[in-house]
């Protein structure tokens, strides 16, 4: 089954890109990188597979945190948090998870302010 995955923002849902790469998968590459004395930083695994870095490919980024709504009280008691993350499209993909080196802010100035 192929469930579509979605995050809450200010504006409702989000969808969650999944850019299809497991957690095993991006290790495995960055040791054969490695193994052939290549570029095999986490940022040359996002850079050669054309994902955005700024959100790790997922179209999104948590920017805080808000009080659950009536309909996501009973998620919040379940996961015992007073409050939900919230997320917001990412600026440097729009959205798409998918974003040139050029483009990405993340290593250039880890500090900007949001
Ligand atoms: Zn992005």
């Amino acid at each position: 089954m192929d469930t579509e995955l979605s995050v809450r923002s200010a504006h409702g849902s989000l969808p969650w890109v999944d850019h299809g790469f497991t957690m095993a998968a991006i290790k495995e590459w960055r040791e054969a990188q490695h193994a052939k004395g290549l570029p095999n930083s986490l940022g040359d695994f996002y850079a050669a597979h054309d994902l955005c870095f700024d959100c790790e490919g997922h179209g999104v980024q948590m920017t805080g945190w808000t009080q659950p709504l009536p309909e996501e009280v009973r998620v919040a008691k379940e996961l015992n948090v007073e409050r939900l993350p919230l997320y917001s499209v990412c600026e440097t993909c729009h959205g798409t998870g998918r974003a040139p080196r050029s483009e990405w802010r993340k290593t250039d100035c880890p500090e900007r302010p949001r």
